[in-house]
């Protein structure tokens, strides 16, 4: 397996290994599904489960999260959905997370570039 496989439908990314590799991503089979790790790290991947992206987006994504649902709906709900489990995806080359983990139509706001791990659901409101 190496970085060659294009036109893939990526499922999990890895947290452990953000910083990119010069000499690609390590894309992997996991869960059944595509798994990719930008910093090409050889194990102790942390892999966080996301909708399926096209893997040419996650070459061109930054390594946080640019992009916060303001929905009132899908932030109220999210309150009750644990803190990373949200719903992930790719917008214009930018992570996007919505805490209601709904698929559905969301209203991004842009915010301060976030890590993945500290996105905490209750604070999103001050936030946006
Ligand atoms: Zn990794
Ligand atoms: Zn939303």
């Amino acid at each position: 397996m190496g970085g060659h496989e294009l036109g893939v439908l990526i499922e999990y990314v890895c947290d452990g290994h953000v910083s990119r590799d010069p000499i690609g991503p390590f894309i992997t089979r996991h869960e059944r599904a595509w798994a990719y790790c930008a910093g090409h790290g050889s194990g102790d991947h942390r892999w966080r489960h996301v909708s399926a992206i096209p893997r040419e987006l996650l070459d061109v994504a930054g390594a946080k999260v640019e992009l916060i649902c303001g929905r009132r709906d899908h932030l109220d709900h999210g309150r009750d959905v644990p803190d990373g489990n949200g719903h992930v995806s790719v917008s214009g080359a930018k992570w996007a997370y919505c805490s209601a983990a709904l698929n559905d139509t969301h209203d991004w706001r842009s915010v301060a570039p976030l890590e993945f791990s500290g996105i905490r659901h209750d604070g999103l409101d001050g936030l946006i």
